[in-house]
């Protein structure tokens, strides 16, 4: 099938794609039992301190009683790898992504991810696959590109054959070029060509401040005689009236102590609804700022912030505070203890090259466009991305964090939107959305999304089993 044929003749390409609709593939079984080094690596990748998968001993206490694995590593235990095994059973989805590939449908983004956990693994449990091919779709217009999404469902069984969990998965296969080039909506009242925003007026009281963002420190004045803190810089210190003053690096880590979101009248350097906000430092001084990375109907007075550098010039950064990330929760959340509403903290997450790269390697995942920026540009991308087995880690680490890690995942269901691409920031946030009792266990269920510049990257949903008391 050449692309040719697939643009005269797509009823007939569909429907070769979909020859094999509900077959399964013969079990495969994974290179490495559960170990504690590929465990390791991933929280390391992750950020996911939970001491269940790495302390033997904070395990022991634990609702497992022994050291068990991240549950969104499910599908990251049976990935291929790097090396292409000869022998490895033919999965009736690999047919349909090879002859996509043929017909000009190289892009390829996962869409949605549906994880069950049936029980927790432990270390030693050496799992084997079995892949069902559910559906292939027509061809479909998307902001991606024209293509075709494939939906998988895969069973986990462990070495005596017991089912330990499933994974419901589907992917978008388009051809590069075809997509919609720009979001009409969010461009209609941007130009395309913004002007930088205004140089900060500097002088020799305030250079110490711009010169410390751009070497990325908060550099609060200082009086030399009395150690007094403040903000803007003035030219004598308020406590003992000394002209001497020098400066100290703070924290950067402050509470909100107040805001104002402006509408009107835009000037077009900045983005809007713009945040500003009043930042109180844990050294007591407070300083106007943008408030990034959060939604205007996220801003909590008395909310974490942390201090990052915006740079606007070559030579300028301008200090500004985005939603801090709030410690993980070491003691467990209990049944009772939750409502339905309740709000998680937002948690932001700086999406890196090497948080991108890591966590794709962690989860085993070696396909190019999540390392190789050449190869994510040939194939329709901007750049690199993050793998949607790291949106999964990511999300169920916030959650996990949240909740505490006695915690249980009973499921992680997630569905992807915009790209996390390297020097963006995603920030998480999510709420309780209900509560019930299932099979003697009870369970809150968790909504959550994870939003970046662009938008939404990730949605969705977990069901977590926690203690009653
Ligand atoms: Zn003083």
């Amino acid at each position: 099938m050449n692309k040719e044929m697939a643009d005269t003749q797509p009823g007939d390409f569909v429907a070769q794609l979909r020859r094999d609709v509900g077959s399964t593939s013969a079990p495969s079984t994974a290179r490495d039992p559960v170990n504690q080094p590929m465990i390791r690596h991933w929280c390391d990748a992750m950020g996911d301190t939970n001491p269940l998968y790495t302390d033997p001993d904070a395990a022991g206490d634990g609702p497992h009683g022994q050291i068990v694995a991240p549950p969104a590593m499910l599908n990251a235990w049976t990935m291929v790898g790097l090396v292409p095994r000869d022998n490895e059973p033919q999965n009736p989805a690999t047919q349909v992504y090879a002859q996509l590939d043929e017909a000009g449908y190289v892009g390829v983004v996962a869409t949605n991810s549906e994880h069950v956990y049936h029980r927790y693994l432990t270390l030693g449990d050496h799992l084997s696959t079995v892949g069902k091919l559910v559906d292939v779709s027509d061809e479909k217009h998307t902001a991606l590109g024209v293509g075709h999404f494939v939906t998988t469902e895969t069973e986990f069984h462990d070495q005596h054959g017991n089912h330990v969990g499933s994974m419901f998965f589907r992917i978008l296969k388009f051809r590069p070029g075809t997509g919609r080039t720009a979001n009409p909506e969010s461009s209609a009242d941007q130009p395309t060509e913004r002007p930088p925003r205004p140089r900060p007026s500097r002088n020799q009281d305030t250079d110490f401040f711009w010169e410390g963002s751009r070497v990325g420190e908060l550099r609060i004045q200082q009086c030399l005689r009395c150690g007094q803190l403040q903000h803007p810089p003035g030219v004598r210190c308020p406590a003992c009236g000394s002209t001497e003053t020098g400066y100290a690096v703070v924290s950067g880590k402050g509470t909100l102590y107040s805001y104002v979101v402006a509408h009107h009248p835009r000037v077009p350097a900045f983005d809007y609804p713009l945040s500003i906000g009043l930042v109180e430092l844990d050294e007591g001084v407070r300083l106007v700022s943008n408030i990034t990375d959060c939604q205007p109907d996220q801003l909590r007075v008395g909310m974490p912030l942390e201090v990052w550098h915006r740079q606007t010039h070559d030579d300028v950064n301008v200090p500004v505070f985005r939603p801090a990330r709030v410690p993980p929760n070491p003691a467990t959340l209990t049944f009772d203890g939750v409502s339905v509403g309740d709000e998680l903290p937002l948690c932001p997450i700086p999406i890196t090259p090497t948080l991108i790269v890591s966590t794709a390697i962690a989860s085993r995942d070696y396909q190019d466009v999540h390392h190789d920026r050449d190869r994510a540009i040939q194939k329709g991308s901007e750049d690199i991305f993050m793998n949607i087995l790291t949106s999964s880690g990511l999300s169920a680490r916030y959650v996990g964090d949240w909740a505490g890690p006695h915690a249980v995942f009973k499921n992680l269901k997630i569905r992807l939107g915009a790209p996390n691409y390297p020097y963006d920031c995603m920030t998480m946030s999510g709420s309780v959305t209900a509560k019930r009792e299932a099979d003697g266990e009870a369970i809150a269920e968790i909504t959550f999304q994870g939003q970046n510049s662009r938008g939404p990257h990730v949605t969705g949903t977990v069901d977590l089993a926690l203690p009653r008391q």
